[in-house]
């Protein structure tokens, strides 16, 4: 595959195309003015948060609202949002480097989630003037509490086969009757984003406020975690909306639906991520401090194995969730437009709607599989409350949950990548075509590249070739018919999941090492145990894909295809983990 150094690719292109290191945003490129976004945001989630979690655990909802003003009084509420409405109007960097922090607090987090990024952010997005200007001030200074009301008892995946009815009245109001359930914030929130069908059809979004009459919240849930965040049904009886608070248009409603789910999707990786980090610090220090033994328990193979393997998987979704964020920044930037015109914004977002849902994916599994470790590394200390870690452990589960179950997302992944190739967005037949050409002709003498991280360049390559292979042979096999098969397309998703976070791993390490930066010896050690790991996981998904659509000749000469692709050498992951597992005990934290 040639560079391509200087283009901006588009979206799930990363599959058919080189990248050169220089061309990602990675987190060694923050700025200071980043530093000092995510310096904010730690110190308020520490000093101001952490604290009195035990009072937002007990439900002091008026705490939550005081905290949203705290929050707001620091910006972080409009980091999406034009200046001219009271925003901050930053960059996407910036966003994950809010989310990365604003985790340490899950329950919290939840709160600031729901406000900021699924009313401040669709309000923002489609609002009209008018809308903005009635309702964004107040939100954006925590006056107001914001919900977002899409789920309901029979339609949670199928969002759009909801049954909330916007009756239309003579006057041109509507009456909105039904059930909404698992609305965060819906305690205490005073504006919600509504989802109705208008005479029972037409999707659309509205802007509620409890105000209106007719509001009502139901009781708490009783969840596994988040027991400091609010959660509760809401109940819609005749509630009078004016036509002026119809969000979007009539009938559009999945526009605001779905477009709030990519810019959350990214979000909710970066929230993963950074708690995820915070936990290899527990761990790393926990570990270094427990004796058995005679000796620290940090000193152990097998606790340096699951501490280097958590730095290893948390250091691939750090680097795909900048690089993703770092190229919807780019093409904004490269789009000549008005600052205020949010709707370049949205388009740069959709077109990384595939890396979206790789990042909410890739994200919530790590983070799930990282604090699940923490509470091994803590023993029996793990399992009670006097540590963190077991809090950590259930807050973090509902992140496969919502914002598009893992299920949803990952049918999403080669699904969306199947439909922009058909639309001839992407050159993806071609280039599957090209490859199936290659692979059943004479194999090609393998490259004389020894540089460091050689190997592992050569494997992604392969990774990338593999997916295509795959993706390809689906889509001739299935045509129409490829959304019928799940299980193809699951396999087809951790694939190409696990291609864009070893590639962003590995182009964030050659750029460190190319600027000679301090720590580019530990990310090119991360780099190389996620891709020997990586590639026995996709060839392993690549055989299960294969087997399910093909049979007899065909099939052994895909996987003889196949196996041209995965002949790497193993590595020594164990001693690698032993550095990176070393390097986290000496810092007592993420080593990056
Ligand atoms: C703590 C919490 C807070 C929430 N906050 C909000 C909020 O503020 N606003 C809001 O609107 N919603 C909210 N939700 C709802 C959340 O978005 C939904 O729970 C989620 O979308 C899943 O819907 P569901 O629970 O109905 O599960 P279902 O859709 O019933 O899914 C059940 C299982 O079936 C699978 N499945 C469903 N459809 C398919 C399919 N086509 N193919 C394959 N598998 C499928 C799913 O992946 C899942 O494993 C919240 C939920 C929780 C738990």
């Amino acid at each position: 595959m040639s560079s391509n150094s200087g283009l901006i690719l588009r979206g799930g292109e990363f599959l058919l195309r080189a990248t050169a290191p220089d061309d990602i945003f990675t987190p060694e490129q923050r700025t200071d003015e980043h530093r000092m976004i995510g310096d904010t945001v730690r110190d308020f989630v520490t000093n101001e948060v952490l604290p009195v979690l035990d009072r937002l655990e007990s439900k002091d909802w008026a705490l939550s609202r005081e905290l949203v003003k705290r929050g707001a009084a620091l910006g972080i509420m409009g980091a999406d949002v034009a200046e001219e409405y009271g925003g901050l109007a930053l960059d996407k960097v910036s966003s994950v480097v809010i989310s990365e922090q604003i985790s340490k607090s899950a329950s919290f987090a939840a709160t600031f989630g729901a406000h900021a990024n699924l009313v401040i952010l669709p309000l923002s997005l489609f609002g009209t003037d008018a809308q903005k200007r009635q309702y964004l001030p107040r939100l954006l200074s925590g006056e107001l509490i914001g919900g977002y009301c899409l789920t309901e008892p029979g339609s949670g995946s199928d969002a759009l086969g909801a049954k909330t009815r916007a009756t239309k009245q003579a006057d041109g109001s509507y009456l909105l009757s039904g059930e909404k359930m698992w609305i965060t914030n819906g305690g205490f929130a005073d504006v919600f984003i509504v989802f109705a069908k208008v005479d029972g059809e037409q999707f659309t979004a509205f802007i509620v406020e409890r105000a209106f009459g007719g509001l009502t919240s139901g009781n708490e849930e009783h969840k596994m975690g988040l027991h400091g965040s609010s959660t509760t049904p809401i109940l819609l009886q005749d509630v009078r909306v004016p036509p002026e608070n119809v969000l979007g248009e009539v009938g559009k409603g999945h526009k605001v639906a779905f477009n709030v789910l990519n810019f959350a999707r990214y979000k909710l990786g970066a929230m993963c991520s950074g708690g995820a980090q915070g936990a290899i610090g527990e761990s790393a220090k926990y570990a270094a401090q427990r004796k058995q033994f005679g000796q620290p328990i940090a000193s152990f193979g097998a606790i340096k194995h699951k501490l280097g393997e958590m730095v290893v998987r948390a250091f691939a979704v750090e680097s795909l969730i900048y690089r993703t964020a770092g190229m919807i920044d780019t093409r904004v930037s490269a789009t000549p437009h008005e600052a205020a015109d949010q709707s370049v914004v949205l388009q740069a977002v959709e077109e990384y709607a595939v890396e979206a849902s790789i990042a909410k994916v890739a994200g919530s599994e790590m983070m799930n599989f990282v604090l699940d470790e923490n509470i091994q590394v803590h023993g029996g200390n793990g399992y009670v409350r006097d540590y963190p870690a077991e809090r950590e452990f259930r807050d973090s589960r509902v992140n496969r949950i919502f914002e598009g179950t893992n299920e949803i997302n990952r049918l999403l992944i080669p699904g969306m990548l199947a439909r922009r190739a058909v639309k001839g967005d992407i050159g993806l037949i071609a280039a599957a075509e090209a490859l199936q050409d290659e692979l059943l002709g004479p194999a090609a003498l393998p490259s004389g590249d020894d540089a460091p991280l050689a190997d592992e360049r050569r494997a992604v390559e392969s990774f990338k070739k593999a997916s295509l292979m795959v993706l390809g042979l689906a889509m001739q096999t299935y045509r129409e018919k490829l959304g019928e098969q799940q299980e193809v397309l699951l396999h087809l998703a951790d694939m190409i999941i696990d291609t864009y976070a070893a590639e962003s791993a590995l182009l964030r390490a050659s750029a460190a090492a190319a600027a000679a930066r301090s720590g580019a010896s530990l990310q090119a050690d991360a780099t190389r145990v996620f891709v020997n790991d990586a590639a026995m996981r996709i060839e392993a998904s690549a055989k299960q894909a294969l087997a399910a659509m093909l049979d007899g000749d065909t099939l052994r000469t895909m996987v003889a295809a196949l196996k041209r692709l995965f002949r790497q050498m193993p590595i020594n992951t164990a001693a690698l983990r032993r550095t990176l597992a070393d390097a986290a005990v000496a810092r007592g934290a993420y080593p990056f």
